[in-house]
């Protein structure tokens, strides 16, 4: 297991290595805080096909993968395109996502125009060139329209919002984490087109479980990068780590909506619903099938403990329920977040309690549900990868201390 992690580890810093500054980009996007928009409209998303106008010829621009998207691609000069950006439904939550190959018959500079349909832009592009890792691209900002020159060649390159993380990335993931024969990574459902939502579990001999959920929203990958460190870091073969599995079952549904991450959508699942706002109608698979899950559990007896919800938005953020919320153990997360902040002179943990009833967001659902604590674990679009990775490794370590002290949380 050490020689994964290492290898873990290793993949992160080398793939992920890329760093800018938050300030560099004014984003102001909503959260997922429960304020923002609701549900979106009813209307099916759809892929626009206005592609293949920039798939032939000498230089060619695709989106024909997994998370691929360039709604409008158009030849608007020699070797120069523009690409419009188009939301799956409107109204929806600020997250311009796009993901193209870039390839050329032989090197060749282009210049890539692309604007975004009734929004801004969110995210700094990426390249990712052959066997390379993942670049910031230089760019420039003009009027919402972003510019960028580069050279095509033969070779394909990706661009795209962020690091590529598809469906498959997560089953690989899932895998290499099964050679211990610690956990068992199992279909939990499918989603609304039929693809598989997985989960990896590990059991004690107990009936307390933590609860780890991700990728809600597609485009939000930096939350994937802290929930894949934080997770393996579960799953180590550190003292703490087995103490912990020996006290707690864990429950990990890393990837909640694949046909959202399949065809790059903004927010929402292939109905055009933002799931983490249906927590409370279920209206959607995804979410009807993680709640039987969750309540065949506790009519069992057993007892949800905690849970943490990956996203990103434009800074690192932990979003709790209100300490005087009701519920069990109110000071909990306030004493976890407080070690977590005193261990990382170097970053500020910044919590921010929030109570927002009827809206449906999963932290709440599980403090209404099963009377305990959650949070929603935010992730800055532009925190520094290996930033990312240190913040989760420690934030998972001492939820599993503060998890397996068995202190009074009632008190401030
Ligand atoms: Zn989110």
């Amino acid at each position: 297991m050490k020689k994964i992690l290492h290898t873990f580890a290793l993949l992160f810093i080398t793939l992920l290595l890329l760093s800018c500054s938050s300030s560099f980009y004014g984003i102001d996007n909503g959260t997922d805080n429960g304020t923002g928009n609701g549900l979106g409209n009813e209307t099916s998303p759809s892929v626009v096909d206005n592609t293949k106008a920039c798939n032939k010829g000498a230089v060619r621009l695709s989106a024909d993968f997994s998370t691929g998207r360039m709604d409008k691609c158009q030849l608007v000069a020699e070797n120069e395109y523009l690409i419009t950006l188009i939301p799956e439904s409107t109204p929806i939550n600020s997250s311009p996502w796009y993901a193209f190959k870039v390839e050329a018959d032989q090197p060749t500079k282009i210049k890539i125009t692309m604007k975004v349909q009734g929004d801004k832009h969110r995210y700094p592009p990426k390249i990712k060139r052959a066997s390379k890792s993942w670049q910031l691209q230089k760019h420039q900002i003009n009027n919402g329209r972003l510019t960028m020159t580069l050279i095509a060649t033969p070779k394909a390159s990706f661009i795209a919002a962020q690091e590529i993380i598809d469906n498959n990335y997560y089953i690989d993931w899932a895998n290499k984490l099964l050679s211990d024969g610690i956990i068992t990574h199992e279909l939990l459902g499918e989603s609304t087109q039929g693809r598989p939502i997985y989960k990896l579990e590990s059991k004690a001999k107990t009936n307390e479980w933590l609860v780890i959920l991700g990728r809600m929203h597609p485009p939000e990958v930096t939350g994937a990068l802290a929930l894949f460190p934080f997770v393996e870091n579960l799953f180590s073969t550190s003292n703490l780590a087995i103490d912990f599995r020996n006290k707690y079952n864990i429950l990990i549904i890393p990837n909640i909506n694949p046909d959202g991450v399949a065809v790059g959508n903004w927010r929402y699942n292939a109905n055009g619903l933002d799931l983490n706002r249906d927590w409370i109608d279920f209206s959607q698979v995804e979410t009807q099938q993680i709640n039987k899950y969750l309540q065949a559990l506790v009519s069992k007896g057993d007892k949800i403990k905690f849970a943490v919800d990956f996203h990103s938005t434009q800074e690192d953020v932990f979003y709790s329920m209100p300490v005087d919320y009701g519920v069990e153990q109110p000071y909990f997360v306030k004493h976890w977040l407080a070690t977590l902040d005193k261990i990382m002179p170097n970053f500020t943990v910044v919590t921010k309690p929030g109570n927002t009833p009827n809206n449906g967001v999963s932290k709440q659902y599980f403090s209404d549900n099963f009377n305990i604590h959650a949070i929603t674990y935010e992730v800055g679009d532009n925190t520094d990868r290996r930033k990312i990775v240190d913040i989760a490794i420690n934030a998972s370590n001492t939820l599993m201390t503060t998890l397996l002290l068995n202190e009074d949380h009632n008190q401030e």
